[in-house]
């Protein structure tokens, strides 16, 4: 494949923008290469400035489960664009995406809207200290909760793929408050809540971990959480950025029978604008500002395209009976023939898949955690990434990110992407 026209953007754009990109993970730092820079996509395809078509496995890191400019998304933010963009007062479409958001997710009576999935985990964290006067969160290390300073704390995501888990510019101040924990470990976290005695206020989890590659919850860890929480008093956050309105319905709440005290929502609920949500129940929720004390605010939340844009696609996910499992088949029918194909090949790894989020490991251990997703070999995880991509598909350029399967993808798609994975290892 020929990239000239993306390098040469890429190298004008690194001249005004650092590394060339307004987001760590979109660069090639990891794998080598240039940036690929898109013009435009459709469905399961991204067609870049050299014309090359690509099968999409990305999907904007989350958002676009149903594919690219999806029409019923596309045509809401059009007409709404069309009456005024952005107002600052109250409109009614904000209600009518929190009337639908709050009767498909489980536990949750109120919802406010934000900008992010950053901005609504760090509200999430701020109105569960202001609820339970209490400083101290949990986090689980190689669990990305956005790039606020409480969680820049063995991060997952870009801030591993880029060696900054701990990121420089975070105070000791703020670090030592948030306390970190082994995932898929009960008993780790059960001792760092005894030696915290009364002084954690939550602990925030990817329900379904998604960067630092796919890693599913395993023997009950969710359900023994929640008991952990309930016997200490503490708040069990469910950040639901990747697996809200992806894993089901209800998120990961509902597929693994869990009531977690507040949700945070990003990438699907904005539909692929910038939105980020966080709810709870009443009693949580009243205390944020302007009933209870917990301030909180954005002068383009709720902003009117990205509600129309939010709501068109929670309304064709709630409309569409068969989209969770159809997406989970699709998933699962990867799975197998990409197994096929290594363990035909004689090449070591692990895959991990939870619905419609799956990742390729380059390692046989199983992958429960950051130690474990750390072992892969990236020689081979770049071989492969650089592989796929000289055949048509595009995958993170990273070994520590889920990839997002779209109901845009055909089985004709999935079989060219194990075609393709097959030439990569011939
Ligand atoms: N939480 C999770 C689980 C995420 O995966 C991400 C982003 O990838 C975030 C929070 C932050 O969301 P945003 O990038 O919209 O700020």
């Amino acid at each position: 494949m020929i990239y000239k026209r993306s390098s040469a953007l890429f190298a004008k754009a690194e001249q005004v923008i650092p590394g060339g990109v307004n987001s760590p993970v979109r660069a090639f730092k990891a794998v080598g290469g240039t940036p690929i820079f898109v013009k435009e996509a459709k469905g399961a395809y991204l067609y870049d400035e050299d014309g090359n078509t690509l099968i999409d496995y990305i999907n904007s890191w989350g958002p676009m489960i149903l594919g690219h400019a999806y029409e019923p998304v596309v045509n809401a933010v059009i007409e709404k664009a069309r009456k005024g963009t952005s107002f600052g007062m109250p409109t009614e479409i904000e209600t009518q995406i929190a009337e639908l958001a709050v009767s498909m997710v489980p536990n949750i009576d109120k919802i406010r809207f934000v900008n992010s999935g950053t901005e609504a985990c760090m509200s999430a964290v701020r109105l569960a200290r202001g609820y339970t006067g209490k400083d101290k969160i949990i986090k689980f290390a190689g669990c990305y909760h956005g790039h606020s300073d409480s969680f820049l704390i063995q991060a997952g995501s870009g801030a591993v793929t880029f060696g900054s888990p701990n990121s420089p510019g975070v105070t000791a101040g703020t670090a030592k408050d948030t306390l970190l924990a082994k995932y898929n470990d009960i008993g780790n976290v059960e001792a760092l809540i005894e030696a915290n005695k009364g002084e954690i206020a939550c602990i925030i989890i990817e329900p379904v971990a998604g960067n630092m590659g796919c890693i599913p919850p395993k023997n009950n860890f969710l359900q023994q959480l929640r008991a952990l929480c309930d016997a200490n008093d503490i708040l069990l956050v469910f950040d639901e950025v990747m697996t809200g309105f992806r894993l089901a319905k209800g998120g990961a709440q509902e597929l693994y029978n869990v009531k977690a005290d507040i949700l945070c929502f990003g990438k699907v609920i904005g539909g692929g604008l910038p939105v980020g949500a966080f709810a709870a129940n009443n009693a949580i929720m009243n205390h944020l500002s302007p009933l209870g004390p917990v301030y909180q605010a954005g002068t383009l939340s709720g902003n009117p395209l990205a509600m129309a844009a939010g709501l068109a696609m929670l309304t064709e996910l709630n409309n569409d009976k068969e989209i969770f499992n159809r997406l989970a088949e699709k998933t699962e029918y990867l799975h197998k023939g990409l197994s096929e194909v290594l363990v035909n090949r004689n090449i070591t790894h692990t895959i991990n898949r939870v619905g419609s989020m799956i990742s390729v490991h380059f390692d046989e251990t199983e992958v429960i955690d950051f130690e474990t997703a750390a072992k892969g070999n990236n020689e081979t995880f770049k071989m492969f990434f650089h592989g796929m991509l000289n055949n048509g598909v595009y995958i993170a350029p990273s070994a520590f990110e889920t990839w997002f399967i779209s109901d845009a993808l055909s089985y004709k798609d999935l079989d060219k992407t194990i075609a393709a994975c097959n030439a990569v290892f011939e």
